[in-house]
């Protein structure tokens, strides 16, 4: 067994997100562009091969946890099919894909049947004009259906990823986090990250936790944070008194959780980042293809020892990385 991943402020790292498109069926204002998009050439993508070695190799160094994300990773062909390779490597203890649901319900049995249980579903909305808003696209019908057909089928948890925008989704707070607790599900508020393609962040935009804080609080009654914690995920969990579930924030702007980070990140183009704002990355592409696990276990190990310790969004020398959300994988 090699040395834990421990980079030079003592996180440990064990918890691996992999991109596997920079591509997506919608177009999120948030994140990408209403038109066109800059996408990497097909044979720069990673095969699925390449990215179970990848895994395989951070498993080694202890990675435990993996996310699948993208782009939107249920567009990338045979998606199932990577989850049953990944599935199978010995020492990964946890497996979630992070999706939009559009093409959910189409693709859910044969996920389930790899392995997957753990789902966060993207969802900002349930009207379907600010859907289409959002997103430039018509998909709530479907999106909805996936939630059904996943819930039935068994997958759990099942959580709902809300992005937060001021003056767009102040309206759906509410509304999302009854679905909720109708169904069952925990809702989870993202605050709005610099990370759009179009430059439109500002942080007046950010509708930041305490403020939805209030606002549930103001409908629902008093909430308790949840004790216990896992301390290094970057939800903070509140607790409905009358029993009905939980609902979450990540308040990556308004209360930075960066200094129990223990996230590494592989872009679908084969690019380690050791943060989602990360302003350098280094390549394993070429080290994966010439099949040499050393020089990706020595990759990782020195890219980990670049990372900072934590983001400056808000403040005037913070730069916001030259890829957007969608070709980073949130
Ligand atoms: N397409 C999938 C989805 O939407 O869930 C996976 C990739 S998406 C980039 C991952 C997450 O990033 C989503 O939950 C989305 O809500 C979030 N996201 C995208 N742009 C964001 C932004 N500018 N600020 C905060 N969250 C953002
Ligand atoms: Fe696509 Fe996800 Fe970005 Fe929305 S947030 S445009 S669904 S990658």
């Amino acid at each position: 067994m090699q040395a834990p991943l421990v980079d030079r402020f003592g996180r440990l790292h064990d918890n691996l997100r992999i991109s596997v498109t920079d591509r997506c069926n919608i177009r999120c204002f948030y994140c990408m562009p209403e038109e066109g998009g800059q996408y990497a050439p097909k044979q720069e993508i990673l095969s699925f091969e390449e990215m179970a070695r990848f895994t395989r190799v951070a498993v080694g160094l202890g990675v435990r946890k993996l996310r699948i994300t993208g782009g939107e990773p249920l567009a990338r062909k045979d998606l199932h099919k990577l989850i049953a390779m990944l599935t199978e490597i010995e020492g990964i203890e946890d497996i979630a894909l992070t999706t939009n649901a559009v093409l959910l319900g189409a693709q859910a049995k044969a996920l389930y049947d790899a392995g997957l249980r753990r789902l966060n579903v993207h969802l900002d909305t349930l009207d379907r004009e600010r859907f289409r808003e959002i997103t430039r696209r018509d998909e709530l019908p479907r999106v909805l259906e996936g939630i059904d057909i996943a819930q039935s089928l068994g997958f759990g948890p099942i959580k709902l990823n809300a992005v937060a925008v001021k003056g767009v989704t102040e309206a759906d707070i509410l509304p999302m986090a009854r679905f909720g607790r109708e169904r069952g599900i925990e809702v989870r508020f993202i605050e709005f990250m610099p990370l759009d393609s179009q430059g439109l962040w500002d942080k007046t935009q950010v509708l930041t936790m305490d403020q939805m804080l209030e606002r549930l609080r103001a409908e629902f009654g008093e909430l308790d944070v949840v004790p216990d914690q896992d301390e290094r995920a970057p939800a903070t969990e509140f607790r409905y008194r009358d029993g009905k579930g939980n609902i979450g924030f990540i308040a990556s702007v308004s209360k930075p959780f960066c200094l129990n980070c223990n996230r590494i990140r592989l872009t679908s183009d084969g690019k380690l980042r050791y943060c989602l704002f990360a302003v350098e990355e280094m390549d394993v592409r070429a080290l994966l293809r010439a099949g040499d696990d050393a020089g990706v276990a020595a990759a990782i190990r020195e890219n980990l020892m670049r990372k900072w310790i934590g983001h400056e969004i808000g403040a005037t020398q913070f730069v916001p990385p030259p890829r957007p959300m969608y070709a980073i994988g949130g």
